[in-house]
């Protein structure tokens, strides 16, 4: 898989793109569990969530303690140790311009343009560099020739559509924009060692609807600029979950065999831990996970909310296939 540079197989980046709140985790994991893939999360958090906070790991062990992550820290950079985690996080939030709640719109034509910005080009290409070593760890210490990647935000997406290492392919997951508004009302405990922690704080509708609709206008552009994307639709992939891997394999040329999916039965998966250090409570779940449509958010949402989400999301809803409601 991939082509071949330095003499070294070089392996395929799959990235999922999307607002959150649209099942990108599971998605990652399920992918993770096809042979020959293997599963990092949201891997440009790895510095916030693994050098800065020490969080569990979805194997159970401390980000510091995983085996997998000190064996990736090793191979990428000589140990973690190597690293300075606020000068890794400084990178990182180059591609939002430093907003890390509601990335910045402005930082997309800089990633793709960056010679306007000379310190910000420095930064990006300081970060480019800072991914593309822990990718070749996760290969060097996996053997997997595929990467996937849900770190889903588009300044990171637009940075690896940039780069050329690893080839990347996108799958842009996109649910109705009234179901991600109304998980975003919903308050959902911290995972882990901060469960004690204040819960996690909630979004308006309006604020996820402009935010759904200035993402996916983000990955549209990347689309008609030509980079590689494939769409999946949240309400397709839990209702029928080998279709929509055997799309995401397509991206990177490979049609999946029965024995890929050995660990998928019709709706269920059986998924082993994995290494995932960051992103939503379904990183951690294992052993048999059943996929179930929610759609609560039809009698949940108040329908001047659904109204609301659907007017300003309404240049992209109908063209991704929701109906707005007649009410
Ligand atoms: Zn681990």
């Amino acid at each position: 898989m991939g082509d071949e540079r330095e003499g070294h197989p070089v392996a395929s980046l799959l990235a999922i793109a999307g607002t959150g709140q649209n099942g990108a985790t599971l998605l990652c994991r399920m992918l993770g569990e096809v042979p020959g893939f293997v599963a990092v999360g949201e891997i440009g958090r790895i510095w916030e969530k693994g050098l800065g906070e020490n969080v569990e790991c979805s194997c159970g062990e401390v980000f510091f303690d995983c085996p997998f992550w000190k064996a990736v820290g090793e191979r990428s950079f000589g140990g973690w140790h190597r690293l300075d985690p606020a000068e890794c996080h400084r990178l990182a939030a180059s591609i939002t311009l430093g907003r890390s709640r509601f990335p910045h719109p402005f930082a997309l034509p800089l990633i793709l343009v960056p010679w306007i910005a000379p310190r910000l080009r420095r930064d990006l290409e300081a970060y480019a560099e800072l991914l593309d070593k822990l990718y070749e760890g996760v290969r060097a210490v996996t053997g997997a020739d595929v990467i996937v990647d849900s770190m889903k935000i588009p300044g990171h997406i637009y940075l690896l559509a940039r780069q050329r290492r690893f080839s990347p392919k996108f799958v842009q997951l996109i649910r109705d924009p009234r179901g991600v508004a109304y998980s975003n009302t919903k308050k959902v405990p911290r995972q882990g060692s901060r469960a004690d922690k204040p819960m996690r704080t909630t979004r308006t509708p309006r604020k996820t609807a402009s935010k759904w609709l200035w993402f996916n206008l983000a990955f549209e552009l990347l689309r008609a600029l030509r980079y590689p994307f494939a769409r999946v639709r949240y309400e397709e992939f839990v209702d029928d979950p080998e279709a929509a891997l055997r799309t995401c394999a397509r991206q990177i040329g490979r049609e999946l065999a029965p024995e890929d999916l050995e660990f998928l039965h019709g709706r269920t998966a059986t998924l082993t831990p994995g290494h995932l250090v960051a992103g939503n409570r379904m990183r951690l779940l294992r052993g048999d996970v059943e996929l179930r449509l929610d759609e609560a958010w039809r009698r949940e949402l108040p329908s001047s909310d659904q109204r609301t989400v659907e007017r300003v999301t309404s240049p992209l809803l109908r063209r991704y296939g929701y109906r707005p409601t007649s009410r």
